[in-house]
């Protein structure tokens, strides 16, 4: 692992809710703080199908991972991993391809505390964890050269992260940036929240957060779809998340929850 190391204290902040640890609590999981759950349980009331998105989210990153395994794809960069949560991205590619070589990298101290779970990697292939933030992508890129070749695919997985990038932050430029350096035949591997389907819950949901410092950036999908501009994007497209190649799942949970208020899509770079 490199940033931080391992052995020092984290610096685990539980004044104020942290996405990650929300996340891992509409999951079920046990490495969240009453923080997360109290703003999680206020998301909830604005929109009971919270922790199904959150499921829903998680089924789509075990499709397109295979899709990807399936279609050739040896080498993955995710970046706003998320607190382990079984199976994990190399879990699934590693059943297909027990070479694959995946690199996880989050900017929350939770994740790092728990990247021993993503580090168990079959012999054959190679995981490595990196502590950084994806508005620094030259560090990313730095760190992940050293375990992926640059010169054969890479699929860049940005699942439900950048719905919490702002435009000032520079949400699609540091897409951009990210798949520049990668070479033709990588993939973009992507899901986003949008406000599309439910906008007024959306906005009460996106100022508590604001108000307890989490930057909610919610994108139409228009907005989602131009991340993909300069790729050619897989069948069948933009989907709604569980609409994504469902035949490649796990059973899809919330279907009788009407539409889940994220996009999902897949793209190759030319
Ligand atoms: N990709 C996982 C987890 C999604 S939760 C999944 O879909 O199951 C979003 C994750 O993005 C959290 O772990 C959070 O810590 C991380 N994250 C949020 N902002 C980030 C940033 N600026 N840089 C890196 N990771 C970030």
């Amino acid at each position: 692992m490199t940033g931080q190391d391992p052995t020092t204290p984290l610096d685990i902040d539980t004044s104020r809710p942290h996405p990650a640890r929300m996340y891992d609590w509409y999951l079920g999981g046990k490495d969240n703080y009453p923080v997360d759950e109290e703003m999680g349980r206020q998301m909830l009331a604005l929109d009971p199908r919270v922790p199904v998105m959150a499921r829903v989210n998680r089924a789509f990153m075990h499709r397109a991972t295979r899709w990807l395994a399936k279609n050739g794809v040896r080498q993955f960069l995710d970046i706003g991993t998320g607190i382990p949560t079984e199976p994990n991205l190399h879990q699934v590619a590693q059943q297909i391809a027990p070479d694959a070589r995946v690199v996880y990298c989050d900017n929350d101290p939770i994740v790092l505390a728990h990247a021993a779970a993503l580090l168990r990697s079959t012999p054959e292939g190679v995981t490595e964890y990196l502590q950084a933030d994806v508005r620094d992508p030259a560090t990313i890129v730095e760190g992940a050269r050293k375990i992926l070749d640059f010169d054969r695919p890479v699929a860049l997985s940005l699942i439900a992260l950048l719905h919490f990038i702002s435009d000032e932050d520079g949400a699609h430029e540091l897409v951009d940036r990210l798949l520049a350096e990668l070479p033709s035949g990588s993939y973009l591997m992507m899901t986003h929240a949008t406000a599309d389907f439910t906008p007024e819950e959306s906005a009460v949901a996106t100022e508590k957060l604001k108000a307890a410092g989490v930057t909610l950036a919610l994108r139409s999908r228009e907005e989602f779809t131009r991340f993909f501009d300069a790729l050619d994007l897989v069948e069948p497209g933009v989907a709604v998340v569980p609409e994504w190649h469902p035949e490649l799942g796990d059973p899809v949970p919330g279907q009788d929850d009407g539409v889940i208020p994220g996009y999902g899509a897949v793209a190759r770079k030319r």
